[in-house]
């Protein structure tokens, strides 16, 4: 089937004459390269890669990693959940750079945040890519994957929280305990959502218990409660007339929550089992809405920058907004080092179970 693609896609080249002696794109990729099997169902895999009433499109374990890599081009039961965020990232680059040529943008102390919300959410987008394209490789590959995925998201709501903070919050909510301790509470509250759900999902195995939700959603709630304070305060006391971002505001709430609704329950495919193996799961419309939250997010805090931009260093100091850019990767290693350790105990406890089964 690869091969079938990467043929369509060299002949595709123009047949314009003197762009004929470009190489074809099946010239460039060595013809030795393995094609991915055929999807297989539910019971042909183990039942760590089983998701709930998705019946079939699984893409077999033990193939070469490779294949996985090349399954981008493939239908499977995971293809949307790769192209929903693949496809994100460049869109989001996109709306960064028109923002930058209608709204301005300077890299220094001020624009350091938003700068960070940016890397923050391309971290996110490259993980979620990494972790449903090569997650089915292996029992191995499919922990360390999704660890890295709950690091993405844990950074990702680091990332929103300083954007919050610096360009969006008023200053009584900042005078409040609230915001007084709001700095240090996001990334703690980033970093046990990362360790709740790397715990939540080394622990139990599936069928997954209530439980293991719950030990996902408590810590990832408390801190998107604590991240999207400021901007609750702002859409509360602001008047819109004045504010160009109350709207993208709003727009990025409603998409958070109704992301958050499509994460927690299995639904449409709940109602209409092995219909939604390939579009239509909850958790493709889940990537779609938080791809869409983080685009109006992207809005909303460039209209906040632009508009604050001059009394950013005034208010808050440079050494707060270096601060906050030196906590960013301290909270992006402290969360990799928690997967990484996490992941330790999941290959002791595979490897014993290899030992048992054999
Ligand atoms: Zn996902």
């Amino acid at each position: 089937m690869m091969g079938d693609i990467l043929q369509r896609l060299g002949t595709l080249s123009p047949g314009v004459k003197h762009l004929s002696r470009l190489p074809r794109l099946s010239d460039l990729i060595p013809s030795s390269l393995p094609s991915p099997s055929s999807t297989v169902t539910d019971s042909q895999v183990p039942s760590l890669f089983r998701e709930p009433y998705i019946l079939s499109g699984y893409r077999p374990v033990h193939q070469n990693w490779r294949c996985y890599l090349l399954s981008v081009f493939q239908r499977h039961n995971e293809s949307l959940n790769v192209w929903t965020h693949l496809l994100a990232g460049p869109v989001l680059l996109l709306r960064w750079w028109a923002n930058v040529g209608a709204l301005g943008y300077t890299l220094d102390a001020a624009s350091l945040p938003l700068s960070l919300f940016l890397v923050s959410s391309l971290i996110y987008l490259s993980l979620s890519v990494a972790a449903h394209l090569l997650q089915s490789h292996s029992e191995h590959a499919h922990y360390f994957f999704f660890f890295m995925d709950y690091v993405g998201v844990a950074v990702y709501q680091y990332g929103c929280s300083l954007g919050h903070y610096f360009y969006t919050s008023e200053p009584a909510w900042r005078e409040s305990y609230i915001g007084l301790l709001f700095l240090p509470g996001a990334a703690f509250f980033g970093w046990l959502s990362c360790a709740g759900c790397c715990f939540a999902k080394s622990r139990y195995r599936r069928p997954y218990p209530m439980r293991r939700k719950i030990c996902q959603l408590i810590p990832t709630t408390l801190a998107y409660l604590l991240d999207i304070s400021p901007v609750v305060h702002h859409l509360f006391t602001v008047s819109w007339a004045q504010e160009p971002s109350l709207p993208f505001h709003t727009l990025q709430i409603a998409c958070f929550l109704l992301s958050a609704l499509f994460f927690s329950l299995p639904i449409p495919e709940r109602f209409f089992p092995g219909h939604c193996d390939f579009v239509g799961q909850g958790h493709q419309i889940f990537h779609l809405f938080l791809s869409l939250c983080t685009m109006f997010q992207l809005e909303a805090l460039f209209q906040d920058y632009a508009r604050r931009r001059d009394m950013v260093v005034e208010v808050f100091g440079e050494r707060q907004l270096w601060w906050a850019c030196v906590s960013f990767p301290a909270l992006l290693l402290i969360c990799i080092s928690t997967a990484l350790i996490t992941m330790r105990h999941v290959h002791t406890q595979l490897q014993n179970k290899q030992e048992k089964d054999k």
